[in-house]
């Protein structure tokens, strides 16, 4: 049995019951038997019931993110959004099985079509950073493209992906077609990358597991989406409004306590507005409400594990370059402070290599060549944002930073209507937005002889 751990208060919460390597096949040939009935559904129908899975989520939203709080330590300002996100997330899908469009191509000697057919089997694994918005970028365009699906949740971080799958059944999607398989990574996990009728995984997490997942899948040139590690840059320039972009720059690393995969924990400043810069951002950082996660004024909770904030403490050492930090609570708990380092070197570890906790390195650059060679000495591209009142200094900056999803005078990566997804060692292929259908569906010819 595994103990689910409150991270704010160290509780034991809840006990799960891992599945076992026998489970893990059983279900997958579950899923595999339940496939051709539900690729059959008829569009419309199919749209219809995962309307009325987002119905149900929604209605479920206030649970979901208590139940989130709870394990996870979000705020409950950030669970409530993400209980939605899935809600919109699977409304956003839903009108996709009545718009599956093949093309009808003009060949001679016949007419030819395509097909956008459903791969088959889906393995999705989450993480413990983002359990539900995770669970829902894969699941939902899997189930909308006729996909059937098994879901592992990251073994710390089980209970919303649980309640998610019995309200799916509670929606009337049917059973076997959703199925959340909670235990080890290198259990279940492992079976979905070995197990031949899994046709497709989605893995979100390490880049270290993430290759891995890929050389295993290769022995069967299974299909994967990798959603993995990030360094992301905020670039600051001078002629940006500096006052905005000091007053957000604590949000665009600190947010989950900077257990985010999009964290720009690499602030890059131009040398001259530097020093402004460095005294708007230490009010900022000192404005960051570290409390409670279930305080409605929570800004920051707790670090998800204490060997999770072991791994993030030994990137602060006692001879780091601490400029300053917030404050956050004393006690039981994970607690970590919202930490800012300068000077750091492009060569230093701080710079170079993902924390995953409330820690960022600030470094100047002298000009826009500059900022891009800085921003791109990485060997990850997920995100990044750019602060410039200069429209087409952000435009060529956005166009040399080597990273998938950017921003400009915002922080914003994730927004369901748009494509999400890495360069370089950050992944693989795209969810969100009208690409993640080509994830999770093949393309098929037919060409009709009409001549003889
Ligand atoms: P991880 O090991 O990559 O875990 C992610 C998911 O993969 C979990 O569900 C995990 O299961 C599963 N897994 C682990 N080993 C596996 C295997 N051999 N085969 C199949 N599935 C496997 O990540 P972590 O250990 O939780 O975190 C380590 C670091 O990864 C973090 O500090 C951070 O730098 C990075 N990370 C990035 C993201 C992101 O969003 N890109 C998310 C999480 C972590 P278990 O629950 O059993 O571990
Ligand atoms: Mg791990």
């Amino acid at each position: 049995m595994h103990d689910v751990i409150n991270p704010a208060t160290e509780e034991v919460i809840a006990t799960v019951r891992p599945t076992s390597a026998e489970e893990t096949d059983e279900a997958i040939v579950r899923a595999h038997e339940a496939w051709p009935s539900w690729r059959s559904v008829a569009p419309g129908e199919r749209a219809t019931l995962l309307r009325r899975f987002s119905d149900v989520v929604r209605d479920h939203a206030e649970e979901l993110a208590q139940l989130e709080v709870a394990n996870a330590g979000h705020t409950i300002g950030n669970a409530r959004w993400e209980a939605n996100n899935v809600a919109n997330v699977l409304a956003y899908y839903a009108g996709a099985p009545e718009r599956l469009f093949g093309r009808q191509i003009p060949v001679p000697g016949g007419i030819d079509m395509t097909f956008q057919e459903p791969i088959g089997v889906v393995g999705i694994i989450v993480p413990w950073n983002f359990p539900m918005p995770i669970a829902g970028w894969g699941f939902a365009p899997a189930l909308a493209a006729g996909c059937t699906v098994v879901l592992k949740p990251a073994e710390v971080t089980p209970l919303t992906a649980i309640r998610l799958g019995e309200l799916a059944l509670e929606a009337g999607i049917p059973e076997h077609v959703l199925s959340i398989l909670p235990g080890k990574g290198s259990v279940v996990g492992q079976r979905f990358v070995e197990h031949p009728l899994v046709r497709k995984i989605v893995f979100t997490g390490s880049t270290e597991v993430g290759e891995q997942i890929m050389a295993g899948a290769a022995r069967q040139v299974k299909r994967v989406t990798l959603e993995l590690g990030g360094k992301s840059a905020n670039i600051v320039f001078a002629d940006a409004d500096l006052e905005k972009a000091a007053a957000a720059a604590p949000y665009g690393v600190f947010d989950n306590a900077g257990q985010d995969c999009c964290a720009r924990s690499r602030i890059l400043v131009q040398r001259s507005a530097l020093d402004r810069f460095m005294e708007l951002f230490e009010a900022a950082v000192a404005g960051v409400r570290v409390e409670d996660p279930t305080l409605e004024t929570s800004e920051m909770g707790p670090l998800i594990t204490r060997s999770h904030f072991e791994t993030v403490a030994g990137f602060v050492p006692d001879d780091a370059p601490v400029a300053f930090r917030g404050t956050c609570p004393t006690g039981p708990g994970y607690w970590f402070p919202p930490t800012v380092l300068s000077p750091v070197a492009p060569g230093d570890r701080s710079f170079r290599e993902e924390i995953f906790g409330p820690v960022v390195s600030v470094t100047s650059f002298e000009d826009e060549d500059e900022a891009i060679r800085l921003a791109n000495a990485t060997d990850f591209g997920l995100s990044g944002s750019i602060w410039t009142r200069d429209i087409g200094r952000g435009l060529r900056v956005s166009r040399g930073v080597e990273t998938g999803t950017l921003s400009v005078n915002s922080h914003s990566s994730v927004r369901y209507w748009t494509p999400f997804g890495g360069f370089k060692k950050s992944g693989l292929g795209r969810e969100l937005g009208p690409d993640a259908l080509d994830a999770f569906t093949e393309t098929k010819n037919v060409f009709i002889n009409t001549e003889d």
